[in-house]
């Protein structure tokens, strides 16, 4: 399809990205049919083909409203539009790069700047934001019932198994999982450990970047990139086999550093070396010898996949099949590929949205009356649990 961009974009570092990608549209509109925001409001413009409609009346240089930014505001950012399209279309790509120039086109009022400023302030910082749940946890009963219900429970952290074997693996450090949940990365380390690996925490690691990415902040993204390089590099220089991901929204940030860092001379190199050793643990486990977590179970479980594992790093089943080897039953889900609601912060930024998908999901993950939710990325886990009846965990958890 003809395009023309504006001159404006053809002096981007991305702008063979952004022509192949609009090129690549045929307008067919099969996307619209898995797209959760268009299955919820019937407006064009809330499903994929309209917004890189719109994406594309700005790249070809007429000017931005408000309004569309309100559209592409209410996208997921989930993918599933990318699994449905037959022209292999990268919307995911396409909306990063568009919404950083929709950012710098359109003014927000100054309490969503405020509300986006104060997000990236705290959350993509692992000390900031463990104060920051220290004060929730300390002013809990003062709370509103339903900022409550979003409040985990608090864990008490674990001792760290000594690094004994030979075989070695890297985790980062990351951001608000050490805190809401610190029991999923002592786990994954448990596990490994039993199978003969260690699992070293990387200390100087931080964020993955995803957040501050997805919000329009990509300079902060991209200094978090290059700073997780920095710190992992001496072990990847020692032999460390892989980047261990415990949440598949960071899973899939990492496995994109090459990408997002391919035109920068000093890190190019490294962070494809890094990208390719990112794996999910499932990807990992799925190549171990799991038969001593194999055992007869009487719970049976349903699994969430997040839209960062299925619809991003393209990894269907594999967790699904782990799970059963391990013992447990698996119950259906209806609609397994629409979103849950929670997709990074989106469930503070579009909380009514938000919540029509999490009804939704928790009506069809509880159709088979389950006795565990199970998922794979901690924002999934939050959001679920805010409003699940049945327990939610993270699927390693079922595994010791
Ligand atoms: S993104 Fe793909 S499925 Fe959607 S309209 Fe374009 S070509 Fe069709
Ligand atoms: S990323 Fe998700 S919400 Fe956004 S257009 Fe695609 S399917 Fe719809």
């Amino acid at each position: 399809m003809q395009t023309r961009l504006s001159k404006f974009v053809k002096n981007e570092p991305e702008y063979r990205d952004l022509e192949t990608i609009l090129r690549s549209c045929v307008h067919c509109g099969f996307c619209n049919a898995t797209c959760p925001t268009y299955q919820l409001l019937g407006d064009e413009l809330d499903g994929p083909r309209g917004r890189i409609y719109l994406l594309k009346q700005m790249l070809v240089g007429y000017p931005v409203s408000a309004l569309a930014q309100r559209h592409l505001d209410r996208c997921l950012s989930c993918r599933s539009c990318e699994s449905t399209c037959p022209s292999g279309v990268r919307y995911g790509r396409l909306l990063d790069l568009g919404r950083v120039m929709v950012e710098s086109r359109v003014r927000r009022p100054w309490l969503d700047r405020a509300r986006r400023s104060l997000m990236l302030r705290v959350f993509p910082h692992a000390r900031r934001f463990a104060l920051f749940m220290r004060l929730g946890w300390l002013l809990r009963p003062l709370l509103p019932r339903a900022v409550q219900r979003k409040l985990p429970e608090r864990q008490e952290r674990q001792s760290w198994p000594e690094a004994r074997h030979g075989r070695k693996m890297l985790i980062f450090r990351g951001c608000v999982q050490e805190s809401l949940r610190p029991a999923i990365d002592f786990t994954a380390a448990r596990i490994l450990q039993d199978l003969g690996i260690s699992l070293l925490r990387v200390k100087s690691t931080g964020c993955c970047g995803a957040l501050n990415y997805h919000l329009s902040d990509h300079e902060r993204a991209l200094a978090f990139a290059r700073s997780n390089i920095d710190a992992c590099w001496p072990y990847v220089e020692q032999g460390a086999e892989a980047i261990v991901m415990t949440a598949s929204g960071c899973g899939l940030m990492v496995k994109e550093y090459a990408q997002l860092l391919r035109h920068d001379r000093h890190y190019a190199q490294k962070a494809a070396r890094l990208s390719a050793m990112a794996k999910d643990i499932s990807e990992i486990l799925a190549g171990e010898d799991l038969s001593c977590f194999s055992r007869a179970r009487t719970a049976s479980v349903v699994f969430q996949s997040p839209c960062t594992l299925q619809h991003g790093q393209k990894l269907s089943d594999v967790v699904e099949a782990l799970l059963e080897k391990a013992g447990y039953q698996l119950t259906s889900v209806a609609d397994a590929h629409l979103c849950c609601g929670s997709a990074g912060v989106y469930a503070l930024l579009q909380p009514d949205l938000a919540g029509r998908l999490l009804q939704d999901k928790l009506q069809a993950l509880q159709a088979g009356e389950p006795d565990i939710i199970a998922t794979a990325n901690i924002g999934c886990l939050n959001h679920l649990q805010s409003a699940s009846p049945v327990a939610v965990k993270h699927w390693l958890e079922l595994l010791p």
